[in-house]
């Protein structure tokens, strides 16, 4: 698959967790070897988040214990609060991590004005007239962020 970024090389997943980089939304929140940030990419709906693992990890699989055990009740908290404070329907994860080999969960909400075109898996490949401009995305990850501090 061509990729123009090799996001690999090195690990951008590496360098969001350490602070290297900031994805549009940043860092949110953090927790038992687990990092919370906006999705390094461009985004058709606001509060598209991604668990990170701390440690650099091939998959699921890999995960230290307490990062395996705090990944599912996390993931349910985010997924709570996209849909009480953003006002999504529902809720999507997708761990998928063919592009990038350092393990990650996207936590996609779904709002009730979501184009059925977006539902699911489709929302990677939005095309950029989809694709939402920073400050909304920004607003998003801050309401996520309060929602989970408190
Ligand atoms: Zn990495």
């Amino acid at each position: 698959m061509p990729d123009v970024l090799d996001v690999n090389d090195p690990c951008l997943a590496c360098a969001i967790v350490r602070g290297a980089t900031r994805p549009v939304g940043g860092v949110i929140a953090r927790a038992h070897g687990l990092v919370l940030h906006g999705v390094a990419g461009p985004s058709p709906v606001p509060g598209w988040v991604v668990l990170s693992s701390e440690r650099h990890v091939r998959g699921w699989y890999d995960l230290p214990p307490d990062a395996a055990s705090e990944l599912g009740p996390f993931a349910a908290r985010v997924m709570r609060a996209q849909r009480e404070v953003l006002g999504a329907e529902h809720a999507y994860a997708f761990a998928i991590g063919d592009v990038l080999r350092h393990f990650h969960l996207h936590l996609v909400p779904r709002y009730p004005q979501t184009p059925q075109r977006l539902w699911g898996r489709a929302v990677f490949d939005a095309p950029a007239a989809d694709h939402l401009p920073a400050p909304a995305l920004e607003d998003a990850a801050r309401a996520l962020s309060a929602a989970l501090s408190g």
